[in-house]
């Protein structure tokens, strides 16, 4: 069995492209260069120093004392929280603006829900010098304050989506017609391992930087180099599908998927995209997604905006079919009790999406010599006003 995207762009029935006609020849010109281009010394070169010198990796692979006592097992957190602007999502930004330089566009598209990849894209524009347009639905331009003046800062255009519900999925539709509309000088970076193919696998590509590193620094610390357990929450997947690539054909070594339950899987309030989605579209790619009995998408929730998303990429879908990967859902209660624990049991405040890969120990036992490597996938600072209102703090 291969978990890997084959040549058509699937992995076993998800993925593919299901794009309109006239956006055919941008994914085409994409499809055909992505492996060429990252395959060039060159670009390595230029990638490479750009997570060492600009995003500061590698980032640690840190042993969490106080929590691995906690639960009587071995835990370390791979601290994607370290990087420059808090979280895994530059490490694709920068793998993508790259690609773009390379394919002679000097316009940059995005979209963005609570703005953490509007941000991402926003700053690799600014590092390059390029044309950076952000599409945001106008509810989450008043929701997300702090990141809208962050993205006007680096000196990105922010544009209000006001068609629809004004979210996330509204924005897409804009960043798509932008691109269709501007077909031979812009290139649309997609912020998570989502989208028609070859996005997935570019993605998934660029976020392996970190089970590449943690095999070397799991060798380099305990001398060996598979854990027997790798766990990361999902929003489209993208910093699961790095975290996961390379022990995804090791077979001793058990892949953890975290999705959000919000208020509960059967609440009608939530984003557990494995136990609810069925075969769909969504953004150009066939995965599992969550829909009305016609086929709409529903709406999704969760407290954590990064895991506020109706689908998973298809790999994932994949993994879930397969049963490759085990999947978990987390409350916003458990997620949120789970973020308060790290902090005081180890002096690290996570993101709310990363809070809910911590909350799996209070349901899941582990073998006390059993070795997890938790992503911790971000840094809270986004989320100080959810902690405040929560907690009251
Ligand atoms: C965006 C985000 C996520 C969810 O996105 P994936 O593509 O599923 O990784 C998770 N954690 C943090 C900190 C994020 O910013």
């Amino acid at each position: 069995m291969s978990y890997n995207v084959n040549e058509k762009g699937y992995y076993g029935e998800f993925g593919g492209a299901y794009i309109p006609e006239m956006l055919y020849p941008n994914v085409e010109e994409l499809r055909q260069n992505y492996l060429k281009i990252m395959a060039e010394s060159s670009f390595k070169e230029e990638f490479d120093q750009l997570l060492k010198d600009y995003v500061g990796r590698p980032s640690p692979l840190y042993l969490a004392k106080r929590l691995s006592e906690k639960y009587n097992t071995n835990i370390y957190l791979k601290r994607e929280d370290l990087n420059h602007t808090g979280a895994h999502k530059i490490n694709n930004t920068i793998g993508q603006i790259l690609v773009a330089k390379r394919l002679g566009k000097h316009r940059i598209i995005a979209e963005t829900g609570a703005g953490q990849h509007g941000v991402a894209t926003a700053t690799v524009c600014a590092l390059m010098g390029l044309e950076c347009i952000v599409y945001m639905g106008e509810i989450d331009i008043a929701r997300q304050a702090p990141n809208v003046a962050r993205m006007k800062m680096l000196g990105a255009k922010v544009v209000p989506a006001l068609s629809g519900s004004r979210t996330l999925k509204d924005a897409t539709n804009e960043a798509i017609r932008d691109w269709i509309n501007h077909p031979v000088d812009t290139h649309y970076i997609i912020g998570s391992a989502i989208g028609p193919h070859p996005y997935p696998d570019m993605v998934t590509r660029f976020q392996s930087v970190i089970s590449e590193e943690i095999k070397w620094q799991l060798k380099e610390q305990l001398g060996r180099e598979n854990p027997d357990y790798v766990v990361a929450c999902i929003g489209g997947g993208s910093n699961a599908a790095g975290t996961y690539y390379h022990f995804l054909h090791e077979e001793a070594v058990q892949i953890i998927a975290v999705e959000a339950a919000g208020l509960g899987i059967d609440s009608g309030e939530s984003a557990a995209t494995s136990v609810l989605g069925k075969e769909g579209i969504i953004h150009g790619c066939k995965t599992l997604l969550m829909q009305t009995k016609d086929g709409q998408i529903t709406e999704p929730y969760s407290i954590s905006a990064g895991l506020d998303y109706p689908g998973v990429g298809p790999m994932h879908a994949h993994l879930s079919k397969t049963g490759r990967a085990e999947f978990m859902s987390i409350t916003d209660a458990d997620a949120m009790k789970a973020g308060l624990e790290l902090c005081q049991l180890e002096g690290i405040i996570p993101a709310i999406e990363t809070a809910h890969a911590l909350a799996i120990f209070e349901y899941k036992k582990f073998k006390k010599d059993d070795l997890v490597v938790v992503s911790l996938s971000g840094r809270g600072d986004k989320d100080l006003n959810t902690y405040i209102d929560y907690f009251k703090l």
